[in-house]
């Protein structure tokens, strides 16, 4: 199976310097999910978009890559709200000239397991999901109703608190103020805090809060309407699509195309042009122009900041808030390949979360003390989840195991070329895939005699094929100074320059494409319809 996105069996992308000639309404740089969305919703509206990619494959983080009989996914496991009539779900097929399909992950969707034999999983639709947190802990009952309501206040808030970015700082200001009298600022909150209020602590806590790898931060560092949207994201379950990732830029590409766009990829912008104060274009990396209308830059708020723009605005207010904005965990990912009968093992469409002690405040494996291990081990197997996957007769199936890390592990070789990064770090590669696939033996043994392939991406592969900043997983960090800067939002100070992705609204596959949508409303006011 080829790991490129076609549609009807042909590409909707080209590769620098092929392109096609202007004039274009819109730049959009980066084609992950926000850029493929802006781009996409754009031309709905009629415009005429250049996609520019710097990597070889379109798709951001929901690219695939292949070894041998092997593909993956690489940022796109569990996507929730896919029911045909939930939001996102309407605005994905509005957006994609093709639909995308989706699997459910089954029931539960999730499954975890901590120390002494505990495992729990979380039911694909809430009322189990209630039932079965309060059969396992009944002595709780009235804080896990009430963490529950509290959750849907914080989701139900964020609605407005999204479409309040996307529009002038100062509408967000008054209209904020007019809020703040009448509802708590949920986004100011930490998880933390808000667990602390309702007495929940010890095993529920751990519990309550296991999905926070999903946004990144533990619940005493994640701002509460972020773990609030995780719960409401899969209140009714998660889904996966077919075809893998690639789904998303077969659709969404098209559509651009169609419409007189192009997606160019090996097209890496070195710089956004700006004069007098407004956007006009971008230079590539081999000194050539391209001029537009405008641009948005969807490839992350501080990689937009530190690599795209000119000195004078990396020093102004608004990129030096930013800039002093934590990023989300960088992150290992050990790539697996099984061969055998799966059947008596944990391989299956539902994610496996592993959890190594009872504990709810370890971000990172401290991964240069020999002696630690990994806290957290994320499990999941694409090959599962994909209906058109064929296995074959030797039953070969996939699987990823994602973990945070410190980047300062990986720091001193940022600025070494991919491929070509020296003896010690290959050694460092080896050692933390040892001692993974280690911890692995010891938590799924029965799966682990099945594998016949493994290779560990570190943060610098996230850094070198989606230039994200440090290697961070999910842009920047989900915690509440990230929600109060408002700085952060789709229109920049820069008079036709806008940012889309996640780092201008929310997280995930789903927040990356809602984000497209909301920045091409603040272009095109007359697409916030497509948003009720
Ligand atoms: C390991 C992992 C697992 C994940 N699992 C899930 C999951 O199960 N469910 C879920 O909903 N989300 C998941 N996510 C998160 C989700 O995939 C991402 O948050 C989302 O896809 C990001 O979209 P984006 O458009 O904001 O950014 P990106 O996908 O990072 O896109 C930015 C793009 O900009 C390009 N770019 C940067 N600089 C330049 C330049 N100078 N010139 C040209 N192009 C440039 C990059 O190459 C990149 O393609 C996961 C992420 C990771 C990493």
């Amino acid at each position: 199976m080829s790991v490129l996105p076609l549609h009807s069996g042909r590409k909707s992308f080209r590769r620098w310097p092929d392109c096609p000639p202007g004039p274009w309404d819109t730049l959009v740089i980066g084609s992950g999910m926000g850029g493929m969305s802006c781009a996409a919703a754009l031309a709905r509206s009629g415009q005429r978009v250049l996609l520019l990619e710097q990597h070889l494959v379109p798709g951001g983080f929901t690219h695939m890559f292949g070894r041998k009989q092997f593909r993956w996914d690489v940022g796109v496991h569990a996507i929730g709200e896919m029911r045909p009539r939930d939001l996102p779900r309407r605005v994905l097929d509005w957006l994609g000239k093709q639909r995308v399909q989706f699997e459910a992950l089954g029931d539960p969707y999730d499954r975890f397991r901590f120390p002494d034999g505990f495992e729990i999983g979380f039911a694909a639709d809430p009322r189990s999901f209630q039932r079965d947190l309060v059969a396992t802990f009944p002595e709780d009952q009235a804080a896990i109703d009430q963490y529950l309501r509290w959750v849907r206040r914080a989701s139900k808030a964020a609605v407005s608190f999204f479409a309040y970015r996307s529009m002038p700082q100062w509408v967000e200001r008054w209209g904020g103020r007019v809020q703040g009298c009448l509802r708590r600022d949920w986004w100011a909150l930490t998880t933390g805090e808000v667990m602390d209020r309702l007495g929940i602590e010890g095993k529920l806590r751990c519990v309550l809060g296991a999905q926070w790898g999903y946004i990144g931060e533990v619940p005493s560092d994640s701002s509460f309407a972020a773990q609030a949207l995780i719960h409401t994201h899969f209140r009714h379950g998660a889904w996966f699509p077919v075809g893998g990732a690639k789904a998303f830029a077969a659709a969404l590409l098209a559509t651009v195309e169609e419409a007189g766009g192009a997606t160019l990829v090996r097209a890496e912008v070195e710089r956004i042009l700006v004069q007098g104060g407004r956007a006009v274009g971008v230079r590539m990396a081999d000194g050539s122009e391209i001029r537009a209308q405008r641009v948005v830059s969807a490839a992350g708020a501080k990689t937009t900041i530190g690599r795209l723009l000119d000195e004078e605005w990396q020093q102004s207010e608004w990129a030096r808030s930013i800039t002093a904005l934590p990023d989300s965990p960088a992150y290992l990912c050990l790539n697996l390949g099984f061969a055998g009968d799966l059947s008596a093992t944990e391989a299956a469409r539902a994610n496996l979360w592993l959890f190594e002690e009872w504990r709810d405040d370890q971000r990172e494996w401290q991964a240069q003390d020999p002696a630690a291990l990994a806290p957290i081990l994320y499990l999941s197997f694409p090959s599962y989840k994909d209906p058109t996957h064929q296995p074959g007769a030797e039953q070969f199936h996939t699987g990823e195991c994602i973990t945070f890390v410190p980047w300062d592990l990986f720091q001193r070789w940022r600025g070494s070329a991919y491929g070509d990064r020296g003896e010690d770090y290959l050694a460092l590669k080896n050692e933390l895939k040892e001692r993974l696939l280690a911890q692995l033996r010891r938590h799924v043994p029965a799966l682990m005699e099945r594998v016949v392939f493994s290779e560990l991406s570190t943060p610098l592969s996230a850094s070198h094929f989606a230039r994200a900043h440090q290697g961070a997983i999910y842009g920047l960090a989900a915690v509440p100074a990230r929600y109060r800067n408002l700085h952060l939002r789709t229109r920049t100070p820069i008079k036709r320059l806008y940012l889309s992705g996640v780092d201008a609204a929310s997280l995930g596959v789903v927040g990356a494409m809602m984000s497209g949508v909301l920045t091409a409303a603040t272009i095109r006011p007359r697409l916030y319809r497509r948003l009720i």
